[in-house]
């Protein structure tokens, strides 16, 4: 079997988390141990490889996405506000070199002000974990900070109310590529109306920063054919970001 296979294979419980799968926020100095970076029975003996920036300390970074946060946290700017439990800012590392991009908190995430924490959170996980990264070391968050009633797709004048935000997070973030989570991450980022095939597979550009699209991982438990062409899209972000062969 091929080193990813275990990844896709469907034989096995996709992403499923491995008994001895690494559980860090902390970047290891030294390349990891065999014991640590195994994810599954295929794995290659690689070293565990992150961007290295999470500390934790007061970065200016983590200083200025939190003055952000001050901001905006109360916002009321679009009708989303008003419907809202939580508004979910986005978490991770404020130093992120690989940002992660959905469209908007749903039922799970506006319950606990954080993106990304249910079953597609999950499995976004786990894909980030088989790019031989930690979930803490990049930073995840949405285009709409509000959740849309019943999970439609966010609106124009949502958008328009939210996306500065977001701008404002990548200018103070930096990272070195953005990967936008879903067809409709892809196409309001990027104003188009281009098929999620079309926008795959290409480098984009999105407020100076490379830009890759792939797959939601919402698509993914849905559709786990699909799993296959988004590992592809994986592994083109870990070669882009850092010349890594996954
Ligand atoms: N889907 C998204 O696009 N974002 C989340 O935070 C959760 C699910």
């Amino acid at each position: 079997m091929g080193e990813t296979e275990w990844f896709f294979n469907p034989g096995q419980a996709f992403f499923e988390k491995p008994a001895n799968t690494v559980k860090s926020g902390i970047t290891p100095e030294k390349p990891a141990t065999k014991q640590q970076v195994s994810y599954g029975v295929q794995e290659k003996e690689k070293p565990l490889y992150s961007p290295g920036k999470h500390t934790g300390e007061q970065t200016i970074a983590r200083k200025n996405l939190h003055k952000l946060y001050e901001t905006v946290r109360d916002c009321l700017n679009c009708p989303l506000g008003k419907g809202r439990t939580n508004l979910v800012f986005g978490e991770g590392n404020p130093d992120a070199d690989i940002m992660f991009i959905g469209e908007a908190p749903g039922a799970d995430e506006d319950a606990q002000g954080k993106p990304f924490v249910g079953r597609a959170g999950k499995l976004l996980t786990r894909m980030i974990e088989g790019m031989k990264l930690h979930r803490e070391d990049v930073y995840i968050g949405n285009i709409l900070k509000c959740r849309p009633p019943n999970n439609r797709d966010p609106q124009a004048n949502e958008i328009e109310m939210c996306e500065p935000i977001l701008i404002r997070q990548i200018k103070i973030i930096k990272p070195k590529i953005i990967c936008a989570l879903g067809r409709i991450s892809g196409q309001t980022l990027l104003r188009t109306k281009s098929t999620l095939s079309s926008l795959r597979g290409t480098v984009h550009d999105y407020h100076g920063v490379k830009f890759i699209v792939t797959y939601h991982p919402a698509a993914l438990l849905r559709n786990p054919n699909w799993k296959k062409p988004a590992w592809e899209d994986l592994k083109l972000v870990r070669r882009e970001y850092d010349g890594m062969e996954l």
